[in-house]
Formats: structure tokens, sequence, C-alpha cells
């Protein structure tokens, strides 16, 4: 597993440069954090210091909580009690009621979704398959994993449960924590081209097919995840010392 291979400061700086000089909102800042979780630049344990985080953006303390609140609310950040902030995660119990969870839901929405699949709908998929593909072969790992994992929310957005698409974006973007502390193998992230098949039979609309596929897919996910043992530790200097 890796370790933070860089600071935060370092990794949301660089991010900052691509934006507007004006002092950016609680909404904006929680948009570019859950980003650097999806992407892993930003991992499962790591202390996200109110100051540091105000500092990086730019922003007082109040807009710095308001953000961090967004993150916990989502499930990505947890805060305790006169400890702060830190990147959420997930034990081994939660890490398999995520997948579990997506596995009750996503099967049924591919289906649904396969039944009303539009040729723009099958252009967006398509996309994101090249852009994943690309970020594999220029090593962007983390920027593949997010984009997988918004191929699962474009089709629950196809589908139109908005209901469940809410459920889904949130699982799949607490799957992004699950898959930094769990995930047994570094490569193939294309996850076996799972999507293309699926792609396929959406574009079919064969639904009965697309839910199979997605039922597979997802069990296949969770056949990858490890999840016999508690994930190392990340300590804190302090922690370490204290024991
Ligand atoms: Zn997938
Ligand atoms: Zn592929």
């Amino acid at each position: 597993m890796f370790l933070c291979e860089g600071s935060l400061r370092e990794e949301t700086a660089q991010l900052n440069k691509i934006t507007a000089p004006q002092s950016p909102s609680a909404e904006s800042i929680a948009i570019k954090l859950t980003e650097a979780v999806h992407e892993h630049r930003v991992l499962p344990g790591m202390k996200l210091s109110e100051d540091e985080v105000g500092e990086i953006f730019g922003v007082g303390r109040t807009v710095v909580r308001q953000a961090l609140r967004t993150l916990a609310h989502d499930g990505l950040v947890t805060i305790e009690r006169n400890r702060g902030a830190f990147v959420s995660k997930p034990t081994v119990k939660e890490a398999r009621e995520v997948f579990e969870a997506r596995a009750l839901l996503e099967p049924q929405t591919a289906r649904s979704a396969a039944e009303r699949t539009t040729p723009e709908d099958v252009a967006i998929l398509q996309r994101h398959i090249e852009e994943e593909h690309t970020a594999l072969a220029s090593g962007q790992a983390g920027l593949a994993l997010k984009l997988s994992g918004q191929f699962h929310i474009e089709i629950a957005r196809m589908a139109n449960q908005q209901t469940i698409e809410t459920f889904i974006r949130q699982l799949v973007s607490r799957s992004s924590l699950v898959i930094a502390l769990y995930w047994r193998r570094r490569n193939a992230l294309c996850e076996s081209h799972a999507h293309h098949a699926l792609l396929n039979a959406l574009k079919e609309r064969d639904g009965g097919t697309a839910e199979e596929l997605m039922k597979g897919h997802l069990l296949d996910l969770l056949s990858q995840l490890d999840l016999s043992s508690q994930p190392e530790k990340l300590l804190s200097l302090r922690e370490a010392l204290s024991g």
C-alpha cells in the first residue's frame, strides 16, 4: 500500500494553480478535496488540519470546517473530537458493506439504464472508457480509478432514478477509500475490461445481460479486495510515540 507520497499541501497547491485567484467557496474546496480522495492523492488516515487546508486555499477556518463537514457527510472524512478531521478509513466490515450495497443496487439499475439508453449515453460511456485507457497508459492510476467510478455513476444517471443515483454516487465515492486500503492488485484498473461488455449490453438495450454483467462485475471487484485482515494503521507521530 502506498503511504502518503506527497503532502496534502503540495497536492492541493498544484490543484490551486488552475483555479481563479478569488477566495474559493466551501463547496469548491469540498469538490477539490473529494477529487483528491477519489484519485488517491490524499489517502485514508491522512490528517486534514484546518490550518493547513485554510492556508492552502486561502480561506478562514469557518469555510474550511464547512468544507470538511461536507466530506464527513459523504463518509469521506471522519471528524474526531479534539483531534480534528481525517480521511476516513473504512473497516473490513464497512468495506464489505459498501460493495454488498452496490451489488444490491447496481445490477437492477443497469437493467433500467439499458432500457432507456440513448446514442448520447453510449457516446458518454465510450468517452469515459477511452479517457480511462489514456489515464492508464500515462500511468495516472488515480485518475483512471476516478473515471472508472464515474462510469458507474453515469449508468445510475441513465436509469433516471434520482434517489438510487444519490446512493450509488455515495457508495462509489466510499469505494475509492476501500480500494485505497484493500485492493490487492494495482494493475488492471480498467477492471478487466468489464465496462466494455457492459457498454455493449447497454448499446443493445439488453437489460437482462446488463444486469447479469453488473452483478458479476461487482462480485469480481469484491473478490479483488483483501478483506482478511485490518489494514496497516497509519500512525501519526504522536500516536507512534505514545505507546
Ligand atoms: Zn466498474
Ligand atoms: Zn478497457
